[in-house]
């Protein structure tokens, strides 16, 4: 998805149901990396599920925020 900020990406995160244990927002940010490819700019995020510790990757499109 496409994002103008940080807070968009902080917003979706916090709206993602846990796919293991099923419950809303408990993915927490671990860690955040750029990344730079010929079509564009991306955000992938790295986070954790603060109850199940279920890992999961968000990839968010921020091409044009720079
Ligand atoms: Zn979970």
């Amino acid at each position: 998805m496409k994002v103008k900020g940080i807070a968009d990406e902080y917003e979706f995160i916090r709206d993602q149901l846990c796919e293991n244990c099923g419950l809303k927002g408990t993915y927490k940010m671990q860690k955040q990396t750029l990344a730079e490819s010929y079509v564009g700019m991306f955000d992938i995020v790295e986070c954790a599920c603060s109850e199940c510790g279920d890992q999961k990757d968000f990839l968010f499109d921020v091409t044009g925020m720079f």
